[in-house]
């Protein structure tokens, strides 16, 4: 085989994988296989750069960079849709309809409404050629590079596509996936982002498609247009998408009359919590293409589809009382305590008020009866007060002035939304929390100490930093309720193995704010030691890649800490990384990227921290247990049977340690 040809096939076979696993969602090929087809493509492409194809699976990960994304008419233009909130509404509608079209017999899609961003993609000779936001309804944002990283879109079709169309659909955020985001961005002191649909349509407008690439969005389909299409109703439509690579929801169903519209709606209502992503209502739409034509549209949207929304779910209930939570960073949550209260299946007893302006907003006092509504966010939320409710004596809420847990005054940053308290070093949940953070998986990973161990040992004035852990002793922590000899032995042997863990962790362990993992890679790699951190000033290190004012800033304020500088030297006496070591720095690559790997068992080569080192210096995850988003297990020898048998019920690659040094070398 000549090398176009190779590669045109690794192509194909690749497109199909992407489509087997992101589409249909049943992959036929183990993650690592998928990765050794598509390095081997990598590779062939980066020899022969003259066969380069925009539209190759290897442009999936991203790397473009737009800085303005340019307008773009649409050829046919996006309407918006009518709302409609009951069963009278909806008969209304097909009344209206029935008197232009006379009495033919009306069929109906009936399909979910899908709570995104809407795009427009086209397509030419079945490959994409341009992706567009909605826009005005006009003209939309070019948006192709980032859409083309999601891999549930197909970059190339199959079968027997026409020549040239557009397909629409929605551009969603699974809630899984946007709890995971939030997650993350939780454990660095950031605010998490509010809701999945903003997060989705602020995604495909990131100037950086890498960054696109890495969040799991997904895009649902449900219509097209063009010229001279073979198909004579919606239904067939959607079936023909599918059949060319389209992800067309299998929920999507013909309804052969209004009432079994109504079966639908029913249905739907009450299942629609337990799809994975959010729904607020279900789109009703003429199936007969003709027709459609016939009915055509108003100045806004199309006569022959109209939106049914469904209740947002909301209960009355009453607020108790306002307590306000203090965070690792010291920011202030307040929280409503409600009177329990069932909505959407569960029993709701607190909801976050987010910050004093919110309160101030609602106008929100104890005593009040308050709406709480769920929509597709877990958390439920307070979306107003029944004034009629409220009687003369209710007080209006005062914000706290000082912290609850220290009783320090609390300061509020211009531009920031949320009060803290600046009793870094005296506040209890503050110095509880940089511990825990400091002993989580991601920064020490101190085996044998768990979160409320930390909490434990600070309320028996056994630390009060996290240098103080390594002074602890068996004999001290003994006498702690529920701890016996062995796990106070691997307490201590936990904490000591610390002291192996590579410099950009601990970076990331001593809780500097804004300084996530990313960021602590990025300023570990650069300045190589703590103290060349420690001495370098805003101006040198706005100048570092992809660091910003803001962590700058905060970088600086750290360090300029006498507090912390004592416990660095602390850390130091300890032995605690702080440089790179040199046999370490070699091999970094973003190879592994998106992939997570349990490691499990005694190996040969490497240690364990080493092996975890590589994958994450590669690009790569490290998991603490093997899950159904487990890629690989990389397994030494006395690999626990229990885990064996996990790895094999759910399909997980397991590799041996020469099989992940040979795919680091790929
Ligand atoms: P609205 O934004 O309320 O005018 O509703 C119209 C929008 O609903 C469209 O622009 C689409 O983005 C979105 N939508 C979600 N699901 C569907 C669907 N199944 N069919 C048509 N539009 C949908
Ligand atoms: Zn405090």
């Amino acid at each position: 085989m000549d090398v176009l040809q190779k590669i045109k096939s690794l192509r194909e076979e690749l497109n199909l994988h992407n489509y087997n696993y992101y589409v249909l969602d049943n992959p036929t090929i183990s993650d690592y296989d998928f990765d050794v087809k598509l390095s081997e493509l990598q590779g062939l492409e980066q020899k022969h750069p003259e066969y380069f194809d925009e539209n190759s699976p290897t442009q999936r990960v991203g790397g473009t960079i737009t800085k303005n994304f340019e307008t773009v008419k649409h050829d046919y233009r996006m309407y918006s849709l009518d709302n409609s909130y009951s069963k009278d509404d909806l008969l209304d509608w097909e009344n209206r309809i029935q008197k232009v079209l006379g009495d033919v017999p009306l069929e109906y899609i009936c399909e979910l409404k899908y709570d995104g961003a809407s795009i427009s993609i086209t397509y030419e000779n079945g490959r994409l050629v341009r992706a567009v936001t909605r826009g005005d309804g006009f003209q939309g944002d070019d948006v192709t590079n980032n859409v083309k990283t999601i891999k549930a879109v197909p970059i190339k079709l199959k079968g027997d596509f026409p020549e040239k169309f557009d397909i629409r659909g929605e551009i969603i955020l699974p809630f899984a996936g946007f709890e995971k985001m939030n997650q993350d961005l939780i454990e660095i002191g950031e605010t998490p982002y509010s809701n999945p649909r903003n997060t989705a349509s602020g995604s495909l407008k990131l100037q950086d498609s890498a960054e696109v690439a890495k969040r799991p969005l997904d895009c649902l389909l449900y219509s097209l247009i063009g010229n001279n299409l073979s198909f004579q109703s919606h239904f067939d439509g959607l079936e023909k998408a599918r059949l060319w690579g389209f992800k067309v929801p299998k929920q999507s169903h013909l309804a052969k009359n209004m009432n079994e519209v109504f079966d639908f709606i029913n249905l739907w209502d009450k299942n629609r919590h337990t799809l994975p992503y959010e729904t607020d209502g279900v789109v009703v739409k003429v199936n007969d293409l003709h027709l459609q034509d016939e009915l055509g549209y108003t100045a806004k949207s199309p006569r022959w589809a109209i939106a049914y929304k469904f209740k947002s779910e909301q209960v009355f209930t009453q607020l108790n009382s306002i307590s306000y939570q203090v965070g690792r960073t010291g920011s202030i949550t307040p929280v409503a305590n409600l009177e329990p209260v069932q909505l959407a299946g569960t029993v709701v007893k607190r909801a976050s008020l987010h910050n004093a302006d919110q309160i101030e907003k609602l106008d929100i006092r104890i005593n009040d009866t308050v709406f709480v509504e769920k929509g597709g966010e877990i958390i439920p939320k307070i979306i107003g007060v029944d004034l009629e409710k409220r009687l003369s004596n209710f007080e209006r809420t005062i914000y706290i002035t000082h912290c609850p847990e220290c009783q320090t005054e609390l300061k509020r940053k211009e531009g920031e939304a949320n009060h803290y308290c600046p009793n870094f070093y005296g506040c209890p949940p503050q110095i509880i929390g940089r511990i825990q953070h400091y002993i989580s998986r991601k920064a020490m990973d101190i085996e044998g100490l768990g979160g409320e161990t930390v909490a434990l040992l600070y309320n028996n004035g056994l630390v009060k930093n996290y240098a103080d852990l390594y002074d602890l002793s068996v004999e001290q922590i003994l006498p702690l309720e529920r701890m016996a000899q062995k796990s106070a032995e691997n307490l201590v042997q936990g904490v000591q193995n610390s002291k192996n863990i590579p410099f950009e962790n601990v970076l990331f362990a001593l809780g500097i704010r804004y300084v996530g993992e990313t960021v602590a890679k990025k300023l570990a790699k650069h300045y190589k030691n703590i103290d060349a951190i420690a001495n370098a000033n805003l101006l040198e290190l706005v100048m570092v890649d992809e660091i910003g004012d803001k962590i700058a800033q905060s970088v600086v304020e750290f360090f300029d800490n006498q507090e912390n500088i004592s416990i660095l030297e602390r850390l130091k006496s300890n032995g605690i990384q702080l440089e790179v070591s040199e046999d370490n720095n070699s091999v970094v690559s973003d190879k592994l990227s998106g992939k997570i790997f349990v490691v499990s068992g005694v190996f040969a080569i490497y240690s364990r921290e080493e092996l975890k080192k590589a994958i994450e210096d590669n690009g790569g995850k490290v998991g603490s247990s093997i899950s159904t988003k487990t890629n690989y297990v990389i397994a030494g020898d006395n690999m626990g049977p229990a885990k064996l048998e996990k790895a094999n019920q759910l399909k997980v690659s397991i590799i041996s340690e020469n099989d992940f040094i040979e795919m680091l070398k790929l």
